[in-house]
């Protein structure tokens, strides 16, 4: 999808630190990150949030999260946090589906 962030890393037009590619999904470090291991699961395909992503591929969906237990895994972490934020008021800022995926400190709940 033109002019979307995540379409472009997914694409390599703009430079993501790519950890795990699987047929449907891409993982990439977050820019900003919140902990130790903070990577972002998102699919090649463009949807906007994960509800619209499991309505429109539930496979893909599924691959998403499987894909993040495998990033944390492969990080050496049993305990993580998977987050969607989806709409503004949740702190969702891209919307093209991605997964956070969190680990390596002690994470709180409720979250911020
Ligand atoms: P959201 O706020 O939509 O749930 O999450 C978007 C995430 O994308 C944020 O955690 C933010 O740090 C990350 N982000 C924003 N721009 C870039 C970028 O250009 N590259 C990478 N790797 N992450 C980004």
């Amino acid at each position: 999808m033109e002019d979307c962030l995540f379409c472009k890393i997914v694409s390599g037009e703009i430079p993501g630190e790519v950890v795990h590619t699987t047929e449907r999904t891409v993982a990439f470090r977050d820019i900003n990150a919140q902990a130790p291991t903070h990577v972002l699961v998102v699919p090649k395909a463009h949807h906007a949030n994960a509800a619209e992503l499991a309505a429109a591929d539930p496979q893909a969906s599924a691959e998403l999260v499987l894909t993040a237990a495998a990033v944390a895994t492969a990080e050496g972490y049993d305990d993580y946090r998977l987050v969607y934020n989806t709409g503004a008021g949740a702190g969702q800022s891209v919307f093209h589906t991605h997964l956070h995926v969190l680990a390596g400190r002690p994470l709180t709940w409720p979250p911020g």
